[in-house]
């Protein structure tokens, strides 16, 4: 049943992971995760309007895989939106590809194409910026120091997880 989970290759790191409704406060409010792969299968295809033949090369998945992620995570952003939750993007298994070190670019997700050296690998799985306080956690981005990142939901400083 279990089948070992393939590494899903990732290009994009999200410049914002933590959103919360307006008016719902923090006692009532409900969280959904969505992984950093689910998201990446989203914007391939949702965003970028990329084939699903494409974007699971890209990401070096199957098709199923690929389609399974992105059916997760379309059902949790629709249930997010339909009752109130907040939507923290963490986790998932998966390698972030850096386009040329880029930092945490807030505009569009830039897409590769075959040519040229990935910049920087951030490690997925192991390297993480967590918040001492309430436990936020996010990939850590090389030449990104966990310290002079602020924790989405509380403001901390997050330090290395
Ligand atoms: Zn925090």
């Amino acid at each position: 049943m279990a089948r070992p989970r393939r590494i899903r290759r990732i290009f994009f790191q999200p410049g914002v992971t933590y959103f919360k409704p307006a008016g719902v406060s923090m006692m009532h409010l409900q969280e959904t995760v969505l992984s950093f792969d689910e998201l990446e299968a989203i914007r391939l295809i949702d965003s970028e309007r990329m084939e699903q033949s494409k974007a699971g090369k890209k990401m070096k998945i199957s098709q199923s895989t690929l389609s399974r992620l992105l059916r997760d995570g379309r059902k949790k952003l629709a249930e997010a939106i339909v009752n109130g939750q907040a939507i923290k993007i963490q986790g998932g298994n998966f390698k972030m590809v850096q386009p040329r070190g880029r930092g945490l670019g807030m505009g569009r997700g830039r897409v590769l194409g075959g040519r040229g050296r990935m910049g920087g690998v951030a490690a997925g799985p192991g390297g993480i910026c967590k918040c001492p306080k309430c436990g936020y956690e996010e990939p850590s981005v090389r030449g990104q120091p966990c310290m002079n990142k602020k924790c989405p939901k509380c403001q901390s400083s997050m330090i290395r997880g």
